[in-house]
């Protein structure tokens, strides 16, 4: 048997082990464009340089040869034919599997704002090589736009701040009215709006991108942004950060289903096609880190002969800390903040610290936990163990475990 697996992230890696785990003998392909291994969700120390590749590495340096792994790196599968279950590499190689993972992510995505694309001074940021383009032109900047104020938005501005020694003006655009709106409320958003005005980034929030003006000396190069309201932002360089596409490229001639999000998966991870899996942000379904880990140990199971499937899982779950202000976010907070129907239990404090929980019929549809996170644990269990807390005769946030665990038969507690 030989599995290939594509992708070298958080999917690739986490199901090649697991892989590996479950089947000693059969032969491991990993194939991805990426010739390191590296987590994305700290490439922001790599642009403020409190961390270096290394360092962002997040196997151990044996991991190949220990899971007996071959990696084929830095190189691109260009078409994948379920047919023939064959796939071909960017130099015309062909790598023949008997059953294969698809995890190859997800890319920025540059949207189709005049002028924007394909510019030179424009990156998205994904990659180690986006961030060594961002911290190049950096040095050379003196005033940089980040676009999109979203986890990956942030990271960029919270990277970028340690460039702020020469003088250099970093100005955040957002079109909602407030940081993270998928993950926070506009209260936990000023929490993090407070600490960048304190840094001197200049907020933009409530504004759209109208169009980039090129530079007169080099029309591939971008001179100013123009917003609404017709303010124009002098910029060297433009961060982009307004979402992200699946890498589903190389399966266009397949017969593989993609629909307008990415990879078609059912919850064992499979496609429509036998032998054929997918795990992480290539579905284009709730891009974070722990749910593709997750996803791909169930798809890598199954590959295995294991049957496993997804479940209990909250889909968007994020937890932040920037600027030392930690935050748990459940739920999509767009849709929440919209959906009257929610009743909303709120405790603050004086500290900082700040509590929200938006729930119908007793299921928690989303929660906010900024600062003293230790009710995290609770809202957790709360969720896993389908409390009804419409049912919950005390006050929501006084909770704690020994409301609901009991103890099993065999004195063991369970919650
Ligand atoms: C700046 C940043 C900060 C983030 N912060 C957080 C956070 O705090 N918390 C959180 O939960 N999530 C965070 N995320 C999201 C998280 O990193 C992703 O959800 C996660 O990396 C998805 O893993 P993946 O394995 O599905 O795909 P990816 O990480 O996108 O990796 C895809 C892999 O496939 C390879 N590949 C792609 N196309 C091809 C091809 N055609 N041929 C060969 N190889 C290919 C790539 O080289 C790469 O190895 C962040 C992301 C970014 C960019």
């Amino acid at each position: 048997m030989r599995y290939v697996i594509i992708g070298a992230s958080a999917a690739g890696i986490n199901g090649a082990e697991n892989l590996r785990r479950l089947d000693k003998e059969s032969e491991i392909v990993l194939i991805s464009e990426d010739d390191k291994v590296y987590s994305r969700c700290i490439l922001h120390h790599y642009i403020s340089s409190k961390r270096n590749v290394e360092e962002l590495n997040f196997v151990d340096p044996d991991f190949f040869e220990k899971n007996k792994i071959n990696w084929i790196k830095g190189k691109k599968v260009v078409s994948l034919s379920d047919e023939k279950k064959e796939i071909t590499l960017s130099n015309g190689e062909i790598v023949k599997f008997d059953k294969v993972l698809i995890a190859s992510g997800s890319s920025p995505f540059i949207p189709p704002i005049e002028n924007l694309r394909g510019k030179k001074n424009v990156v998205g940021l994904k990659s180690l090589s986006d961030c060594e383009k961002i911290m190049e032109l950096a040095k050379t900047s003196k005033n940089i736009l980040v676009i999109g104020a979203g986890l990956i938005g942030i990271d960029a501005v919270v990277g970028l701040l340690h460039f702020k020694n020469n003088d250099l003006k970093i100005n955040l655009v957002e079109m909602s009215d407030r940081l993270l709106p998928l993950q926070l409320d506009k209260r936990a958003s000023i929490a993090y709006e407070k600490k960048l005005q304190e840094n001197k980034v200049e907020l933009i929030l409530n504004s759209k991108v109208l169009k980039a003006n090129l530079s007169e000396e080099d029309s591939d190069k971008i001179k100013s942004i123009l917003l609404e309201g017709d303010i124009e932002i002098q910029t060297d360089l433009i961060v982009v950060a307004t979402g992200i596409r699946p890498n589903v490229d190389f399966l266009k001639d397949s017969n593989i289903e993609v629909d307008k999000l990415g990879l078609v998966l059912n919850e064992k991870g499979e496609t429509n096609i036998k032998d054929i899996y997918g795990a992480g942000d290539v579905s284009g379904r709730g891009p974070i880190w722990s749910k593709a880990v997750k996803e791909s140990i169930i798809a890598t199971s199954n590959m295995a002969g294991v049957q496993r499937v997804m479940d209990d899982f909250f889909v968007c779950k994020s937890t932040m800390n920037f600027f030392n202000i930690p935050t748990l976010s459940l739920g999509n907070m767009n849709e929440c903040l919209n959906n009257a129907e929610l009743k909303v239990d709120i405790l603050e404090d004086d500290n900082g610290n700040y509590k929200k929980i938006m729930h119908k019929n007793g299921y928690i549809y989303g929660a906010i936990i900024q600062g003293d996170l230790s009710y995290s644990g609770i809202l957790t269990q709360l969720i896993k163990a389908d409390i009804d807390i419409s049912k919950v005769k005390k006050p929501i946030f006084s909770i704690d475990y020994s409301d609901f665990f009991r103890i099993k038969k065999d004195l063991e507690f369970e919650f």
